[in-house]
């Protein structure tokens, strides 16, 4: 089935842009799967493709959207600055970098990866002034930051002129992160939640199987329509055609607030990825 591009509804960030709320991620589709996946993506309806230069397939994330039949100005394309490029001007070599290998020139959303506070003397401070740079040239309509907990947001927002638009980080039904949320909604900062079904690790649950089998849906389309009454957007990845055109087959029905209130109580803080605080990773 395809779906209509209409039914995924957009968030108006705090920069008066838009972003559609439902998208695909291509963490871990090899280069050579990717223009399959995107292509597959594009053809169910997907309107925004979150890749980053961590992911080692912005290149064939771009390529795919140039070759579909589509004007660019249609598709949503996050990207994100890599760890061991927070240096102001290797952050702008890099981001120049992104762009050639997106093949376009201008980013819908650029992140800052992750806060790294422990390296770089604590300082992503300076990246974020560089990624204001990018902005205010031009070249991202809009930037934000992914991993970042509630005290880097706030350093951020004491030392700096503009506010993240978005602030990407794991949320699921196993870790509902409610500080972080509650941060982000008071200063105007959307929320898009990463490894939305876990990575496929919440979909046994069985308060989510009985949600599903009632209002006729699978567990990963009830979990993705959780993210979506609760506001975050959402972009999960697959390589299997079948799973990316459920996963966007969302659209016609809604949970009952028991139901999202059922999902939430499922939390129990469990991260399947790293913990920013420590996180000090940078790739060769
Ligand atoms: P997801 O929670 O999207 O889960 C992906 C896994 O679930 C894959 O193994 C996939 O298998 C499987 N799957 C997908 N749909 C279904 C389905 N309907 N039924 C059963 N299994 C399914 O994990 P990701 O970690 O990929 O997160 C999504 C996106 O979030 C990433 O692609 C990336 O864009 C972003 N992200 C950002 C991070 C950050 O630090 N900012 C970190 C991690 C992710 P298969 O592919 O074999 O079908």
């Amino acid at each position: 089935m395809t779906t209509s591009t209409n039914s995924v509804p957009d968030i108006l960030l705090n920069n008066g842009q838009t972003i559609p709320q439902f998208g695909f991620g291509v963490f871990q589709i090899k280069p050579e799967d990717t223009a399959k996946a995107v292509t597959t993506a594009l053809d169910a309806g997907y309107r925004h493709l979150d890749t980053a230069e961590m992911y080692g397939n912005e290149k064939e994330t771009g390529q795919a959207v140039a070759e579909y039949d589509i004007d660019r100005a249609d598709v949503f394309i996050t990207s994100k600055l890599n760890n061991g490029f927070h240096e102001p001007d290797v952050a702008r070599k890099a981001f120049d970098e992104t762009l050639a290998k997106l093949g376009t020139d201008y980013i819908d959303l650029f992140l800052i990866h992750w806060p790294l506070p422990t390296r770089y003397g604590g300082d992503y401070v300076s990246t974020w002034k560089t990624l204001e740079e990018f902005y205010r040239d031009g070249r991202a309509r809009s930037i934000g930051v992914s991993n970042f907990q509630p005290h880097h947001l706030r350093r951020l927002h004491e030392e700096c002129d503009i506010t993240p638009a978005v602030n990407q980080i794991e949320v699921h039904p196993f870790l509902t992160q409610d500080e972080v949320r509650g941060f982000c909604a008071d200063h105007q900062i959307a929320v898009e939640a990463w490894s939305p079904i876990a990575q496929g690790g919440v979909l046994d649950d069985p308060t989510i199987g009985e949600i599903a089998k009632r209002v006729g849906k699978t567990p990963a389309q009830v979990v993705l329509r959780w993210h979506i009454e609760r506001q975050d957007i959402v972009f999960p990845k697959s390589v299997t055609p079948e799973r990316i055109r459920e996963n966007i087959d969302i659209f016609d029905f809604e949970l009952e607030g028991a139901d999202v209130a059922a999902i939430s109580a499922l939390n129990k803080n469990e991260r399947t990825g790293p913990d920013p605080d420590v996180f000090d990773y940078i790739p060769d």
